[in-house]
């Protein structure tokens, strides 16, 4: 089959999610003839799976926390005042609301907005049949070739389950968002991000949740204290939680639950015990795949399980080719799908003799946020990776608590900022467990970004009374220190002088 003349495009983009569609739009708006091929619903993981549906679904249950704790005090208790709230009809209610967001958002990413741009949308989906020409099999399962002289994948992930789970009917998160009721009893697989954000969803709204992490820690990729705050957290919401496990069969037993056999392990990894689970529902949240088949041997594009091969500047094996967002395997996050959307056109232009000039797959300093409560946000090193690289640092904890606002508010519980400075106050890490700690992340991306020292935040006026005179306060005890500095000294001593 040949490639027609109205099918040949400047840029090719594959995968109409987060990355695909910020990439189609810049194109756009440069002028740049672009194509996008997208096999499903335009919008991708964080639109129809991901970030809206789970974003919403935390809020909605939270409302359902804060009437709790209202109750908490009351002579009666929470329990008695509440025991003819229907908290099913709630659920649904709240499932409703997550749709009704979607279709708000969806508007954004739809095809006649981009049509409109002047982006092609072509639905189906696409595989590479060379280094330059993508085939496209409709709904209909018709195909068509398209050309292109750049093509940019983002395909995205999805969720990988374990073989060991095949045996039963288990949910995702390609599929919670449709569950017909709320379950009475819940086993979250996966003590992550995605795992702890749907197990604090459904312990607020009522469900029994129990969590097996096959890790020693929950949220283990974070600094260790975060796992243990994580974990007393979700015990305080009544999840029961077991670490250090090895799942060893999932069946069914006689009323039709999901029963999950595993293993405690010791800290050597020797079997302690065997315990078992049952419960109505099971949520598997046990790591991502990427969607590499797509013809990439064809288009000579080298890939792994660890997603598609780039170097610094995004550019795959085929330098025609570029890969961003998940697929690439760098960073899950919409946000870098977002950033490398922008990194890419700006590499796109680039001739080669230009090459300092171009963006690199992600900035100096990348946050990230999981979405519990409190929120738990990040950016930069973490104290092992510094202690690995043998990087100089001191740690500096602060409790929320010092926060006047946190004690308005009645979030004062537990939540702390952790600053990590090296030489000459840089800032190296920081890592935040506060409600809206997400928002409070920015200022230090921004310092990090810019290569500001302690310093600028500390002299940076917050307004009182802010959650954000939490980060200041993270960096008196560091400028305390200062204040014994020999040039401290002899201010002070020159004071006394005169
Ligand atoms: C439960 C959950 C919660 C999350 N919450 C957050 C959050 O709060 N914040 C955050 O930053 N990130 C979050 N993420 C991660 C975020 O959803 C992803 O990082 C983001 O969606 C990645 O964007 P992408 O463009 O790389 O891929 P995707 O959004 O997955 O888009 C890929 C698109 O490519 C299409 N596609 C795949 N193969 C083909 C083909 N052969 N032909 C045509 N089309 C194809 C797919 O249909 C899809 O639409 C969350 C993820 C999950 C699972």
């Amino acid at each position: 089959m040949k490639v027609k003349k109205e099918n040949c495009y400047d840029l090719i983009v594959l995968g109409g999610g987060a990355g695909g569609l910020s990439t189609a739009a810049g194109a756009a708006r440069l002028g740049i003839r672009t194509m996008l091929i997208e096999r499903g619903r335009l919008g991708g993981d964080c639109l129809w799976v991901g970030c809206v549906p789970s974003k919403t679904l935390l809020h909605e249950a939270d409302k359902m926390r804060d009437m709790r704790e209202m109750f908490i005090g009351s002579s009666k208790g929470a329990g008695e005042l509440m025991k003819d709230f229907d908290k099913n009809e709630y659920f649904k209610i709240a499932l409703k609301r997550v749709k009704a967001v979607q279709s708000a958002i969806a508007v954004h990413d739809s095809s006649e907005r981009f049509e409109q741009l002047g982006v092609h949308v072509v639905a189906g989906k696409g595989e590479f049949t060379s280094k330059k020409i993508i085939k496209v099999i409709g709904a209909d399962g018709v195909a068509e070739l398209y050309k292109f002289k750049k093509c940019v994948i983002a395909t995205g992930s999805r969720p990988f389950v374990p073989e060991i789970f095949a045996s039963v009917k288990y949910e995702t998160n390609e599929t919670i968002w449709d569950i017909a009721k709320l379950p009475e009893s819940m086993t979250v697989i996966g003590g992550g991000s995605v795992g702890i954000e749907i197990a604090t969803a459904f312990a607020n709204f009522g469900t029994k949740v129990t969590m097996v992490q096959r890790e020693k820690r929950l949220m283990s990729k974070e600094e260790p204290q975060v796992g243990d705050f994580m974990r007393a957290t979700l015990e305080t919401m009544g999840v029961k939680i077991y670490t250090n496990t090895n799942i060893k069969n999932v069946t069914y037993n006689e009323e039709s639950q999901v029963k999950v056999v595993f293993d405690l392990l010791d800290d050597k990894g020797n079997v302690m015990r065997e315990e078992r689970v049952l419960s109505e529902v099971i949520f598997v949240s046990t790591g991502r795949k990427y969607n590499t088949a797509l013809g990439l041997e064809a288009a000579k594009v080298s890939y792994s399980g660890k997603g598609i091969e780039i170097n610094d500047y995004l550019e795959t094996s085929n330098k025609k080719v570029y890969a961003i967002g998940d697929v690439n395997g760098k960073m899950l996050f919409t946000h870098a799908a977002g950033y490398q959307a922008k990194a890419v056109l700006q590499n796109m232009l680039m001739p080669k003799i230009f090459n300092f000039l171009k963006k690199k797959s992600l900035p100096e300093a990348f946050p990230w946020v999981t979405y519990t409560y409190p929120e738990v946000a990040h950016v930069g090193a973490y104290t092992r990776d510094l202690e690995l690289k043998k990087i100089y640092y001191k740690q500096y904890i602060t409790k929320l608590e010092s926060v006047d606002r946190a004690r308005t508010s009645e979030t004062h519980e537990d939540g702390y900022i952790q600053i990590l400075v090296g030489k000459k106050s840089k800032i190296l890490g920081v890592t935040i467990v506060s409600p809206m700690a997400g928002e409070l992340i920015t200022e230090w991306t921004l310092a990090m970004q810019h290569g500001l020292p302690v310093e600028a935040i500390y002299n940076t006026v917050h307004a009182y009374p802010t959650l954000s005179e939490l980060n200041p306060r993270g960096t008196f005890e560091h400028m305390q220190q200062k204040l014994n500095s020999p040039f401290i000294f002899i201010l002070k001593y020159l004071f006394k002088i005169f």
